[in-house]
């Protein structure tokens, strides 16, 4: 199995090495060169497994040879021992025909961690094995930094440096940054938006010096293996609801469009999904995207659920090269464009988009509201960023197809909003209660690629 980039200018990796190396060299995102089949039989039996068995079947044919069977049931069943629900990801109906789908029962309460706590277990066993040692950098609008340093902190091979906008994440997200106390895991409060951090880490990864000298690598959402690993969920929850017998749907709360398009891979492998539908908050450029409008920036403007405070949604590049038959000459020129503040989408590749993907927006108001009548009609709390998709699945759904919305994260993460909405103030899990006691550490630093990068050479710990 070989991995090629959407711009088409870099080598061809392995499934090992395109982890590793996160964004390929030519700015492009890895994808896998042929997406694996599984037929109807394979799906239907999936019927009845544990998540770890489904895990296993669904992304062992992305992997190849770079880990055996037995390594990586391993590294699974590892990755998942932390999880706070036996079925982990546990499906709960909110009305005829309508589940959610609790991606929140890992470490940091958020469905980061179906990839992170994977990629940890995989990264420690390929640097292992190749007796080497990596540096990450990643921007966070919240919740992937916390998740990935809950899933490297303490391994000896990998420092781990995140960037978060200063004062633009919740209280719970930047504890949950700032309180582990392992050496090798840093927060770096950014003087700027979640798309000036995720600006800064593009830049560091195009400073090939900088890039080489410290062996950087990359677990945004841009990293493959990740998205693989969501591919998963796609898959046990609808053969839960009798896939592939019977076909179902997905709503996504949306940012920056790795979760979304694991699901165009889990379809795309043949699950049989009828809609897959994108909600966003008013950071909606995805929405008017595929409402036709081309793919122009706007200003980020900070939300109730500020994971999906994006302009820039560095995994739509993915879809778009898919949408363009996998021209990744056409993708290249779209992303110079985007340099310039957006760009118009043909009209072939428009039509494939709308085959693939359904949208809707969700503004703060109607968040609220939502949280509220949620609660009222099936007594689940939402979390804002679960609450902005429920509302668009409920634009969507079809009597005659089970819609599952995807929870992203647990209410606890942003209890002042959910307050606000329902006056209930969501407990965090017993595990973390004491998250407001723990004493934090954190560096707050310009949104400059000289200072960021001079920080993190004086502050790896190998
Ligand atoms: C990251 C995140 C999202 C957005 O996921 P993408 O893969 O970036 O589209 C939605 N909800 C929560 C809680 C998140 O942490």
């Amino acid at each position: 199995m070989k991995y090629i980039s959407t711009r088409g200018q870099a080598p061809e990796l392995t499934f090992e090495d395109a982890m590793l190396t996160g964004l390929a060299r030519d700015g492009g995102l890895y994808v896998p060169a042929e997406i694996p089949q599984l037929s109807h039989d394979d799906i239907a039996a999936l019927a009845g497994l544990s998540y770890e068995e489904t895990a296993f079947r669904v992304m062992r044919p992305f992997i190849g040879d770079c880990f055996t069977d037995e390594e990586f049931r391993a590294i699974i069943d590892r990755a998942y021992q932390g999880f706070g629900h036996a079925a982990r990801a546990p499906l709960k109906q909110l009305a005829p025909n309508h589940f959610l789908l609790e991606l929140f029962h890992g470490p940091t309460l958020a469905f980061k961690d179906f990839a992170m706590q994977l990629i940890g277990q995989l990264f420690q066993a390929a640097l292992e094995r190749r007796g080497d040692r990596v540096t990450i950098a990643g921007a966070t609008s919240g919740d992937t930094g916390s998740a990935a340093m809950e899933a490297f902190r303490g391994l000896n091979n990998v420092d781990v440096f995140i960037l978060y906008p200063h004062g633009r994440v919740s209280e719970v997200q930047r504890r949950q940054m700032t309180t582990p106390q392992d050496a090798n895991v840093h927060a770096l409060a950014v003087d700027g938006d979640f798309d000036d951090c995720q600006a800064r880490v593009k830049d560091m990864f195009n400073d090939f010096d900088f890039r080489d000298s410290v062996k950087l690598a990359g677990v945004n959402s841009i990293n493959i293996a990740r998205v693989l690993a969501q591919v998963v969920y796609y898959f046990s929850s609808a053969v839960s609801l009798g896939a592939p017998q019977r076909k179902v749907s997905f709503t996504v709360p949306t940012g920056n469009f790795g979760d979304i398009f694991a699901g165009f891979i889990a379809k795309q492998m043949g699950l049989p999904i009828d809609q897959l539908v994108v909600a966003t908050n008013q950071n909606d450029i995805l929405h008017r995207c595929l409402s036709g409008q081309g793919y122009y920036k706007g200003d980020t403007r900070p939300s109730l659920s500020p994971s999906m405070d994006i302009q820039v949604s560095s995994n739509f590049e993915r879809a778009l090269f898919y949408a363009y038959d996998q021209d990744s000459g056409a993708v290249a020129q779209l992303m110079d464009e985007l340099k310039n503040g957006g760009f118009d989408v043909s009209q072939g590749a428009m039509e494939a988009l709308s085959e693939t993907y359904a949208s809707g927006r969700t503004s703060e108001e109607e968040t609220l509201a939502t949280i509220k009548s949620e609660l009222a009609a099936s007594g689940e709390l939402l979390c804002p960023h679960g609450a902005v998709a429920v509302k668009v699945a409920n634009e969507h759904r079809k009597a005659e197809v089970p819609m599952i919305t995807l929870a992203t994260a647990h209410p606890a993460k942003f209890p002042a909003a959910v307050e606000d909405a329902s006056g209930i103030h969501p407990p965090l899990p017993p595990r973390m209660a004491d998250l407001y006691e723990r004493s934090e550490r954190v560096t707050r630093i310009a949104n400059d690629l000289a200072a960021l990068e001079d920080h993190i050479r004086k502050n790896i710990t190998h």
